[in-house]
């Protein structure tokens, strides 16, 4: 029976215990999904979190790392951009340097230039000097440039104005028919003429010479005679002198050279046989225009005859001699006096000086 009593209280106590656990466990169902729910939510977060930790420590690492590596790249580029300024600037600094160099270099060579001509202007000056003394230690000439004004018998003038007229590249097929009008007019005037011409027309350099006209040298061939030597330039004017001498008795008076060219040389050369190198003042462009209306336009225009003007007009061209009569009327009109070119520069210059260049002789 004690056993059983003592059983009993067990098996109360079983019966009780177990009845505790049924009520637990009746309570249970209501309470343990919940939890589990919660754990579980929990643990998921918890992952979550843990992901999102991961991801964001992976993303900040691997964005520190490219910007680090992009930081790199800049600092390298900067590295190389700094180094080409510099080498730029260097090639900028030695660039002008050599550009300094080149100015440099370019004004020694003007320097050097002038020096050159300067020399050669000296050599053509000693050249001249010696071809002069030469000339004179033949007994040739003497000193020429010094040599006295040339003296010619001058009209009388009073208050006058004078031209003279001039007619180069002559004697041709008109210039008869020219000094016909001129002997008309009682007009005088110069003609340069060129020596491989005179031996065609004697007569008429003769009858120039008897008529008062003053006979000048215009070389023997029209050569181009600046830059030649002194002696080209004086075998060409002898050359001319001789035709007029052997018809004459004289050289020229004047000498004109082909196309206004003489230089030092050529002017010496003249001197030498004592010619004055004669100019003009007034260009008809009678050689341009082969028209009347055209000489006398130019002739009577703004920039045409004036008191002291040396006229330049070439006798081979008809239409030049057809302007004459008319030309010569209108300046007899205007009181005009015709004076050769040694008369002229007689009356306004007191003389002519060998190889001295006269363009005109205004007042
Ligand atoms: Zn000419």
């Amino acid at each position: 029976m004690n056993v059983e009593t003592k059983d009993l209280p067990i098996a109360e106590n079983e019966v009780n215990i177990s009845s505790v656990e049924q009520a637990r466990e009746k309570e249970m169902p209501a309470r343990s999904p919940r939890r589990k729910n919660a754990r579980t939510i929990r643990a998921m977060l918890m992952i979550g979190l843990c992901v999102l930790l991961l991801v964001v420590t992976g993303l900040a690492v691997f964005g520190f790392t490219r910007s680090a590596r992009l930081q790199a790249k800049i600092d390298e580029q900067n590295k190389q951009l700094t180094a080409q300024s510099e080498q730029l600037q260097t090639k900028e600094s030695e660039k002008d340097a050599l550009q300094q160099q080149n100015d440099t270099l370019k004004s020694e060579k003007d320097t050097l230039q002038k020096e050159k001509d300067t020399l050669k202007k000296e050599a053509d000056a000693l050249r001249s000097q010696i071809a002069l003394k030469k000339q004179q230690q033949q007994g040739n000439v003497q000193a020429a440039p010094q040599k006295p004004a040339i003296t010619v018998a001058a009209p009388s003038n009073g208050s006058r104005p004078l031209v003279a007229l001039t007619f180069d590249d002559g004697p041709g097929p008109y210039t008869e028919r020219l000094l016909d009008i001129l002997k008309e007019q009682g007009v005088k005037a110069t003609f340069f003429m060129l020596g491989n011409r005179i031996s065609r027309y004697p007569d008429l350099v003769k009858r120039m010479e008897a008529e008062g006209h003053t006979l000048g040298n215009h070389s023997y061939d029209h050569a181009y005679l600046s830059g030649k030597s002194s002696a080209t330039v004086s075998a060409n004017l002898e050359n001319c002198n001789k035709q007029i001498r052997n018809l004459v008795g004289h050289n020229a008076a004047v000498v004109r050279f082909p196309y206004g060219a003489a230089d030092q040389t050529a002017k010496n050369a003249a001197a030498a046989v004592d010619m004055p190198v004669i100019y003009w003042s007034v260009d008809t462009l009678d050689w341009k225009y082969r028209n009347v209306d055209s000489i006398l336009n130019i002739s009577f225009g703004k920039s045409g005859i004036r008191d002291g003007s040396i006229v330049l007009m070439h006798d081979i061209h008809k239409s030049t001699v057809d302007a004459m009569p008319e030309m010569i009327k209108r300046l007899k009109a205007q009181n005009y006096q015709f004076v050769t070119v040694p008369e002229l520069l007689t009356l306004r210059r007191g003389g002519m000086v060998p190889g001295k260049v006269y363009g005109s002789a205004y007042p």
